[in-house]
């Protein structure tokens, strides 16, 4: 036995749109695969389909995976500039009679498929110039089909599929080259997945029927088989294809619209139809570490925004504080209409620490660090008004307010002072801490109202108490 070729695998997006999160996953896997066998992890870009593809596309798939660290080895293969080569590899089946030429014309093709129509029988073409000389078709145009095998059956052993079997008879000789030189689709995968070196097809099970095409060409060309693994699509919560309803958003918003960070999306895709044991958070080392096709389930995978939003909050927490400070930052901004002075970044990274623990997304962790950072008077949210206009608020707010001018401002001053005013009104702390909390925050939940205190300053603190003293009771 030879040595077994190092792993290749390879991402080949299509660039008609942005990068989906289904293809996030499939480019994931694909670079686990490899990073897990110390392969390479390749990049392709689909662009043969000139009418569709964009270069904001482009852009948008790159720029995804790159906030993903999807990160691919070497410079991106671009399939259409590639054609040259498409076209020179076709002239080499045809030399050797693995291909042939069809002239066939486009209202002789309908006929015949009308044909079959009526005859109930499937629509293929019939390989009427299978056997013909091409001398026949004279200057005619004409499209390149592969001389396809036929009788006989071809099975791929799929590392998630398992056995599929087709009969050959099920295929009919595909066209390699159109009639205007320009390879198919078909073609260029094959010929770019064997001169990229491609060991291990990891894709949708969309592209599994043509899978079994595009191995015939291969064994048409001597090239070695690549070993194939048809992942399940993702579906919605609800079983049915995923659509945007669902969640089937680019990347992107995932990002911007939805707060998320991309470790988080990261883990999350990858417990997407993949297991390991009962773990729900797993590093990208662990991933590399344990990730291994037979993992892959074979069922559908329902994608979920709440777990999403779940595995979220769990990297929200494990996030360095600075770096939520740089990206909750223009989310404050836009929610202040202004933008953040070095005060207001040093302040929210004093409380961020607490923050993160209670933030699920980007959007709620800005919008619950707000509070710290708005002017007087500070608005306040129903809950906070509700606490503010319990009949007792008014004289345990006063009485701290008193209570509060006089003491070091430090946790442990603060909090003995609070104490020493809730022992006083013969009340529990809470009774007092509440209203407290709501003049300071706004709201009926914040983080350690001593750790609020300290942050925002005595003077700071002080005016919030003195301007929920002095606000109107909401009838
Ligand atoms: N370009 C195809 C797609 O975006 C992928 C083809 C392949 O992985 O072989 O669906």
């Amino acid at each position: 036995m030879g040595a077994t070729p190092p792993v290749v695998t390879r991402f080949a997006p299509s660039p008609t749109g942005f990068l989906h999160i289904g293809g996030a996953r499939t480019a994931l896997f694909n670079l686990l695969f490899a990073r897990h066998h110390g392969g390479r992890f390749l990049l392709r870009i689909e662009d043969t389909d000139r009418a569709r593809s964009t270069q904001a596309a482009v852009d948008a798939i790159l720029d995804g995976m790159r906030w993903l660290a999807l990160d691919w080895d070497g410079e991106p293969v671009m399939q259409f500039a590639r054609s040259p080569r498409h076209a020179e590899v076709v002239h080499s089946l045809l030399a050797a009679g693995h291909a042939y030429k069809c002239f066939a014309t486009a209202d002789e093709l309908k006929a015949m498929r009308g044909a079959q129509r009526a005859a109930k029988v499937p629509l293929r073409y019939d390989g009427r110039w299978r056997d013909r000389d091409p001398a026949d078709g004279g200057d005619a145009p004409y499209v390149i089909r592969l001389r396809a095998p036929r009788g006989g059956t071809t099975t791929i052993a799929d590392a998630v599929q398992g056995n599929v079997t087709v009969a050959d008879d099920e295929l009919d000789d595909m066209v390699l080259l159109r009639s205007d030189g320009s390879p198919t689709y078909m073609l260029a995968v094959v010929v770019d997945d064997h001169d990229m070196g491609v060991t291990h097809v990891v894709r949708g099970d969309d592209h599994l029927n043509n899978a079994f095409r595009q191995l015939a060409l291969i064994e048409a060309l001597g090239w070695p088989e690549p070993a194939y693994a048809h992942i399940p699509l993702i579906h919605g919560a609800d079983g049915s294809k995923l659509s945007k309803r669902h969640g089937a958003l680019g990347v992107d918003a995932y990002r911007d619209a939805l707060g998320m960070l991309p470790e988080a999306v990261d883990n999350y895709l990858l417990k997407l139809g993949w297991g390991h044991g009962d773990d729900e958070f797993i590093s990208r080392e662990q991933a590399v570490e344990w990730f291994d096709l037979a993992g892959i389930g074979r069922g559908p995978a329902r994608f979920d925004l709440a777990k999403l939003t779940h595995v979220n909050a769990h990297y929200l927490r494990l996030a360095d504080d600075d770096r939520l400070v740089d990206l909750v930052a223009p989310r404050i901004a836009r929610l202040l209409d202004r933008p953040l002075t070095d005060a207001d970044r040093a302040l929210l990274r004093r409380g961020m620490g607490e923050l993160k623990l209670r933030a699920t997304d980007l959007d709620g962790l800005a919008a619950s660090s707000l509070f710290y950072l708005r002017s007087r008077p500070i608005p306040m949210d129903a809950g906070a008004q509700k606490l503010l206009d319990d009949p007792s608020a008014g004289g345990l707010v006063a009485g701290v307010r008193a209570a509060l001018a006089e003491v070091a401002w430090d946790a442990a001053g603060l909090e003995a002072a609070v104490r020493g005013v809730a022992d006083a009104a013969g009340v529990k702390l809470g009774k007092v801490a509440q209203p407290l909390r709501a003049a300071v925050t706004g709201s009926a939940t914040s983080p350690g109202l001593f750790e609020v205190l300290v942050l925002l300053g005595r003077d700071e603190a002080l005016g919030r108490m003195d301007d929920a003293l002095s606000r109107e009771p909401v009838a």
